[in-house]
């Protein structure tokens, strides 16, 4: 197993491929792998959220559909598995969205994204699933006065479209209220909720199975015909209808190669903390993220860990090897260093668990969703999927079922399409640009302006009509 950092104080820092919420929960018994042909309504290729929300709402439309999962490892054990568990709207992405669809589409997916919040909640109430949800705004916080602009864009953006209280500006002391770490200024996002990701995935994958879901596990689909046909190491499923819900691995489907691009996210965990939070005042349960461009989030959990992520870890290389950036002890070591920067009440405390994961960077900021022919296919969360895969569900299963309502003519449906360079283009493009972004929040924290070559090789994404990851 690799060890964290040369300092002693590291060592305590486990690195597991799973991540702490997947262990919290303990092992599953894998379901069996799919030995020889067989036939279905619907296919659904992926059971991490997206899948298994699909596959979900397939059966609350359709009671007596046939759907079959196939998942390449365990279901649930993907990033759906191991996130930072925050469930967020799409609210932060209005501007964007007025940029790209207009004023009043903008405004339909930004409410429309509020399904995943309370779409979650509700389901958990429902089912007896205790993923430990707990409703609380997210709190976007300045760590540095270049920070404190970057939010405000989504305040402008709300108050323009006659919704200003879904985000709004904090001042210092209400900040400090919450949490009281020193933070510049912010603004709160009304709708949000965190959960224990992995809590959210099994159960979900249980109730799956229950309801009489067909869920092969050990099951990688190595084709998916425009027929709805997927082809899998010993056997083949005939579908009328498939749906392509793999994240990262979607590039690697034929005419998918350029949908994303692959970055990754790493993820710190403490050992309970429950006084630290107390001398912070956190205790109201608000997750937090930073306006840095590689941004922090951080979050409490119910037994007073702190879990602190960091969206800068290295790129993937299309949709393959993902495995690799599942353990990256330098991302790691940096999320490390930097939660104690932040916190510095740390000190001392064990940090015990890291893990990662791969991030599936959509070319637009935006997830997307869409049909091909009878495969359906949804990708692109761009590190903000927990929520809107829930509305992603939602829509898959309608486009299966070839019902349109106003969620089907929502605009992350079929958008306008935007491509990724090809490889190797895009991972040497997306490995330069990211090491810039690190250079520039470095120079960002230290309170000095980047270099002329950092500040034009981090502003080409932008210049190129690309948004990042958060
Ligand atoms: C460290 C980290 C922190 C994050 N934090 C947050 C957060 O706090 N909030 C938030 O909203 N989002 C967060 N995200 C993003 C979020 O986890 C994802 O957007 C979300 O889980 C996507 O769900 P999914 O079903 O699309 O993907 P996944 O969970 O990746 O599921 C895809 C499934 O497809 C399977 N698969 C892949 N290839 C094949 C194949 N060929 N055949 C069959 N099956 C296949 C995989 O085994 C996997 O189970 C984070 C991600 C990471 C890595």
């Amino acid at each position: 197993m690799p060890r964290g950092g040369s300092a002693g104080d590291d060592a305590a820092m486990r690195h597991t491929r799973y991540g702490w919420w997947l262990e919290e929960v303990g092992p599953v018994e894998p379901t069996a792998p799919l030995e020889g042909d067989t036939s279905a309504d619907v296919v659904v290729v992926g059971g991490g959220y997206l899948g298994l929300w699909t596959a979900w709402q397939l059966r609350r439309l359709e009671p007596a559909l046939d759907v079959i999962v196939l998942d390449a490892g365990l279901a649930g054990h993907g990033p759906s598995g191991r996130n930072g568990g925050f469930v967020s709207t799409l609210w932060d992405d209005l501007q964007i969205l007025r940029d790209r669809v207009g004023d009043a589409q903008a405004l339909a997916v930004a409410r429309a994204s509020e399904r995943g919040v309370t779409g979650i909640g509700a389901w958990c109430e429902e089912q007896g699933v205790d993923a430990w949800f707990r409703a609380a705004p997210t709190l976007v916080v300045a760590t540095s006065e270049a920070q404190l602009e970057t939010a405000r864009d989504g305040v402008a953006a709300c108050a323009a479209l006659g919704a200003p209280d879904e985000i709004r500006p904090l001042e210092a002391d209400e900040l400090a209220e919450r949490c009281d770490a020193g933070f510049l200024g912010g603004v709160l996002l009304r709708t949000s909720a965190t959960v224990q990701p992995a809590r959210l995935s099994l159960g979900l994958r249980a109730k799956a199975i229950a309801a009489g879901i067909r869920l092969h596990e050990r099951t990688p689909v190595r084709r998916l015909g425009r027929d709805g046909t997927a082809t899998t190491p010993r056997g083949r499923v005939r579908a009328g209808h498939a749906v392509l819900a793999v994240n990262s691995a979607t590039a690697a489907f034929a005419g998918y190669r350029l949908a994303h691009a692959v970055a990754s996210s790493h993820i710190v965990l403490t050992e309970p903390v429950p006084d630290v939070l107390e001398e912070l005042g956190w205790t109201g349960g608000e997750p937090i993220a930073d306006g840095r461009t590689l941004l922090h989030y951080f979050r409490t959990t119910r037994d007073g860990r702190i879990a602190f992520g960091w969206g800068g870890g290295r790129m993937g290389f299309g949709g393959r090897r993902l495995g690799r950036l599942d353990v990256d002890p330098r991302a790691a070591r940096k999320a490390r260093a930097d939660l104690l920067r932040l916190f510095p009440q740390l000190a001392g405390r064990r940090i015990t668990h890291a893990w990662g994961g791969p991030i599936d960077v959509s070319p637009t900021h935006l997830p997307i969703f869409g049909s091909r022919g009878r495969v359906h296919h949804g990708f692109g969360f761009t590190g903000n999927g927990v929520g809107p895969s829930y509305l992603g569900g939602e829509i898959l299963a309608r486009l299966a079922l070839d019902r349109r309502d106003e969620l089907t003519r929502l605009a992350l449906v079929d958008p306008e399409r935007k491509l990724m360079p090809p490889e190797p283009l895009r991972w040497a493009g997306g490995t330069a640009i990211r090491a810039a972004l690190v250079r520039a929040d470095a120079a960002d924290d230290a309170g000095s302006r980047p270099g002329p070559v950092t500040r034009l090789v981090s502003g080409l994404p932008r210049r190129l009509g690309l948004r990042l990851p958060r």
